[in-house]
């Protein structure tokens, strides 16, 4: 039941008590006053027909005459009258003649009369069980020369008394029930009026309440509701901004969360998982409904099952490395901090980094390891030479070469490392110039010819002279093609032939540097671009190399946004192919302008060659 409901009910009660009550009030005074009336009329008929009988009346009463006197008197002033001995007999009854009135009881005993024969007026209503209604009876004691002769006694039926108050009774009930619809409109009116700003308010109280933020009530009011919708709309203001500023924090949360590279997840103290952003997602392969699963059902793996419950003993953050397995094994960093009643968890996949820094540690084993070979040869041959060999003119010389060739080969090994650590870091200044690729060829030939006919090789170059131009460090690229040229002579037997061709496609021009030599196992493939990584090690040295050539040529080549690979097999030779992008097609006048342009760069830097390693 709402409040304007219980206020027009309240009312309504008021109203209806105090109406009923002037109803009784009313009701009881109309009959009180027509009592009354009926009493004074009664009393001044009663006078009347009493001088009258005092007057007519012989002392000796006989039925006949006192009766037929009564009769008439009663007839013509219209009231019933009884004339009564004073010994109580009826001897005239308006009502009763002949043997009915004969009858009648003696009537000393009825009230009216007694009071009447003391000398008093008798008045008395009772109910006259003959008539079936109620009379009102009027007596006065006739004394005729201070002798008490009867009682004169005048009645009135009450039905005219009931019929009149019946009357006012209707009517004053349609008064109340008019009364009562007039209170109940005015009340309605009036309630709606004042109980307005409550509805108002109550109204955006339950809108708040689901959420309408905006909701608010109108500042009309005046007083207390007025004082009481100010302060409700500043609530709402303060709840409103609060609520949008509590969003925004969680939004922005959510979005960082959600852009971190590291998982990261939220959970309690029975490590169920309450929050996962996507990465945590992504990273443990999660199930959709992902919330209340165990994070060490997800990650089982005892470190992290160790490491989250020394966390949750001692509320203080650990940190722990294990192992993810999936498709992939993959080396994670756990961090977990307890945060108010949960416990923030971030997975950091740490794989690259373990193996940058196994192959860093790697390549400081095997840097050293490759100049130790050298440093021990040329320290083992200085040492034979001073122990006496420098006097023996057959070795001594033979020595000094060796000390030669090897410390040519640590020189080798430095500058490869350097020139590799330059790549690396970025340090190398590409000199982009125009060029064919054909343009090599008889800086190649010049180099390499005496060494096919020494290795009995044959040599084909078959690299067509209409290719596109390509925008490169001609020099960095002379070295590639000159280093796979030197592998293909090492690595292929006498009689055994080398081809060097090349072609373009919408986007690169592609070269390829093919041999019949040994090839290269399928499951080395892989790794031949490695630094240090060497087929067959023994084979490599003694040929001189320091297998840095291949990692060198890639990072060339990854310089200038190329690709080097390789298709071999064991004992079946092999094909090196790389291949630089082409920026782009050139219309007719951009290619003669870029010829144009190379023409002037070699007649500024004539063409040069590193003869590789
Ligand atoms: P290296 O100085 O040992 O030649 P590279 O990096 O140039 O070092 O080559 C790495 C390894 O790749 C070599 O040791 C060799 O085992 C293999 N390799 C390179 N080129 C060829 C080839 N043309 N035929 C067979 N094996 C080759």
């Amino acid at each position: 039941m709402n409040i304007r409901t219980k206020l027009i009910l309240n009312c309504m009660g008021i109203v209806l008590v105090i109406l009923l009550a002037m109803y009784a009030y009313l009701d009881y005074s109309l009959k009180r006053d027509i009592g009354e009336r009926i009493t004074d009329e009664l009393t001044v008929q009663a006078h009347l027909t009493r001088e009258l009988l005092l007057e007519k009346l012989p002392n000796t009463f006989s039925y006949e005459v006192v009766d037929s006197f009564v009769d008439r008197l009663g007839t013509a002033s219209d009231i019933n009258l009884t004339l009564i001995g004073h010994d109580g007999i009826v001897w005239g009854d308006t009502q009763r003649d002949g043997q009915q009135l004969r009858n009648m009881d003696n009537h000393l005993n009825r009230p009216e009369v007694r009071e009447a024969l003391a000398g008093r007026f008798g008045v008395i209503d009772r109910y006259d069980e003959t008539g079936a209604i109620w009379f009102r009876y009027l007596a006065l004691p006739l004394i005729r020369e201070g002798e008490l002769i009867g009682v004169s006694r005048v009645a009135l039926p009450m039905k005219d008394i009931d019929s009149v108050v019946g009357k006012s009774r209707w009517i004053l009930l349609l008064a109340i029930c008019a009364g009562l619809v007039f209170a109940i409109l005015l009340n309605i009116i009036t309630t709606n009026v004042t109980t307005r700003p409550i509805r108002d308010l109550t109204q955006a109280t339950k809108s708040l309440a689901t959420g309408e933020l905006n909701s608010r009530v109108s500042a009309a009011a005046s007083g207390h509701y007025g004082e009481l919708s100010n302060h409700f709309n500043q609530m709402a203001d303060r709840i409103e901004m609060q609520i949008h500023e509590i969003s925004r924090e969680r939004n922005l949360r959510d979005s960082i969360l959600s852009k971190m590279v590291e998982a990261v997840l939220l959970i309690d103290s029975q490590f169920a998982i309450t929050y996962a952003n996507s990465a945590a997602i992504a990273m443990l392969n999660f199930p959709v409904h992902y919330q209340a699963l165990s994070l060490v059902e997800i990650i089982s793996d005892p470190g992290l099952k160790h490491l989250l419950r020394q966390v949750t003993d001692t509320e203080k953050a650990g940190y722990a490395e294990i192992t993810l397995v999936g498709t992939t094994e993959r080396e994670t960093e756990v961090i977990v901090v307890p945060v108010a009643d949960e416990y923030l968890v971030s997975l950091h996949d740490v794989s690259q980094l373990r193996t940058l820094e196994r192959i860093r540690s790697d390549f400081v084993a095997n840097v050293a390891h490759e100049m130790r070979v050298p440093l021990t040869s040329i320290h083992g041959y200085a040492e034979t030479l001073l122990n006496g060999a420098l006097e023996d003119t057959g070795a001594n010389e033979r020595f000094v070469e060796k000390i030669l060739q090897q410390s040519a080969r640590l020189s080798q090994l430095v500058s490869d490392l350097l020139d590799l650590s330059q790549l690396e870091s970025g340090e190398v200044k590409l000199e982009l110039r125009p060029f064919e690729i054909d343009e090599f060829q008889d800086t190649i030939l010049a180099l390499f010819e005496p060494v096919f006919e020494e290795a009995s090789l044959r040599f084909e170059w078959r690299i067509p002279g209409h290719l596109p131009i390509v925008m490169a460090d001609k020099q960095l690229m002379g070295q590639v093609l000159a280093n796979l040229i030197e592998n293909a002579i090492k690595y292929t037997p006498a009689g055994g032939s080398i081809t060097i061709s090349a072609e373009a496609n919408e986007s690169e021009v592609i070269v390829h540097v093919g041999d019949t030599g040994i090839g290269i196992p399928t499951e080395a493939i892989p790794r031949i671009f490695e630094r240090f990584y060497r087929v067959d090690k023994g084979r490599s040295r003694e040929m001189g190399g320091t297998g840095l050539g291949l990692a060198i040529a890639k990072h060339i080549l990854l310089q200038h946004n190329g690709r080097i690979w390789v298709d071999s097999s064991a004992g079946e030779g092999s094909v090196f192919h790389f291949a630089l992008p082409l920026q782009r097609r050139f219309s007719v006048t951009e290619q003669i302008a870029q010829l144009s342009q190379k023409d002037e760069a070699e007649s500024l830097a004539p063409p040069e060659m590193d003869g590789g390693k």
